[in-house]
């Protein structure tokens, strides 16, 4: 197959692929997105065989607005507190699903995930194609998912109809995902830009997923299905590092003089890694930039022949940190290592 990569001058031809049972990756705030019709079971399982995606890990179900919900869920008060507050942005809500969404969309399931994109081509394709679209990230199943069209190109080039190129995404981590239990609470299952302390204000009782920080045990189903598989991962093995930023920084200069490792630093790392292949992801006091710049820079080290370990620090938890701290323990693959206690 012949993937177009084009811009949003096309919308009108993406609409009629996504219509016609096709996929088109397009610009979201949070990350690039694979998309297919919602409401047609054939075209969700594309969107599996084309990412090699496990078909139990279910699709958000990306809407043109809050209350079209109504038509693929049953809603209730909370949904509607959130989406005031949240949407459209980088929020997607686990709801009771309808009859009407197929289960290929759900991975089995009896709920559905619902967002509400802010970005102006995303919302556009939606109206354009009249339907609502399912769309996972667009990157081959287990990889960073893709902030540009470079990396969607990368991961799917010839395997599906199209990619909308709207340049680097916004906020550069997948949306933040919440499930609205029956008494009421909130259960946080994947953290983003919608951080906990934000959510905290619209909801008093806020669980927080064990998953987020902790490796699922085999036989215990999470609530966010994704979340058991490694994940954000690139092919070089990542270690993150945690302790007192200094300690940290010494034990990953002792390590390199003994192997071939490289390290995801920050701004003011970079004095002192100038004889280690690296990657900056902005301040140490910006989370956001490490937020918008962390995928692109695990791609660019799998591009690297010359290293065969990525040591990454161990980011701040609070605010959208928790995200950043999330996904990076993903790609390491739970390994971490304490430095100042000794
Ligand atoms: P992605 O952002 O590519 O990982 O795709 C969507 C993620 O949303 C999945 O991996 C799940 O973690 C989550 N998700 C989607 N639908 C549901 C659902 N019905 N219940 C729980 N989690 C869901
Ligand atoms: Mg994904």
């Amino acid at each position: 197959m012949k993937t177009v990569l084009t811009s949003e001058k096309d919308i009108e031809k993406a609409a009629e692929i996504i219509r016609n049972g096709g996929l088109v990756a397009f610009p979201t705030e949070t990350v690039y997105g694979l998309g297919a019709n919602a409401l047609d079971g054939e075209a969700a399982k594309k969107i599996y065989a084309a990412k090699g995606r496990p078909s139990d890990n279910p699709l958000i179900v990306h809407l043109a607005q809050a209350s079209d919900a109504e038509k693929y869920a049953y809603t209730s008060p909370l949904y509607y507190k959130l989406a005031d507050s949240f949407m459209p942005g980088p929020i997607t809500v686990i709801l009771p699903k309808k009859d009407i969404v197929p289960k290929s969309v759900t991975g089995g399931l009896d709920t559905v995930a619902v967002r509400v994109p802010v970005n102006e081509t995303a919302r556009n394709l939606i109206k354009c194609a009249g339907v609502p679209i399912c769309a996972p990230s667009a990157n081959t199943s287990g990889k960073p998912s893709p902030t540009c069209a470079d990396h969607v190109m990368h991961d799917l080039d010839g395997k599906i109809e199209m990619v909308i190129d709207g340049g680097v995404c916004d906020i550069g981590l997948e949306s933040t995902i919440v499930k609205i239990n029956s008494d009421n609470s909130l259960t946080l299952c994947r953290p983003g830009a919608i951080t906990l302390e934000m959510l905290h204000e619209v909801c008093a009782q806020v669980k927080t997923d064990r998953a987020i920080e902790e490796k699922a045990e085999a036989d215990a189903p999470p609530i966010a299905p994704g979340m058991k598989y490694r994940h954000y991962a690139p092919e070089i093995p990542v270690i993150i590092i945690d302790g007192n930023h200094e300690c940290a920084r010494k034990y990953i200069l002792e390590q390199a003089e003994k192997q071939k490792c490289g390290a995801l630093i920050y701004d003011e790392d970079i004095p002192y890694f100038q004889n280690i292949p690296y990657h900056v992801i902005g301040s140490i006091d910006d989370m956001s930039g490490a937020a918008h710049e962390l995928f692109d820079a695990l791609r660019a080290f799998d591009e690297r022949k010359d290293i065969s370990l990525i040591y990454a620090f161990m980011p701040d938890k609070s605010g959208i940190g928790l995200a950043v701290f999330n996904r990076l323990i993903k790609a390491a693959g739970f390994k971490i290592i304490r430095t100042d206690e000794e």
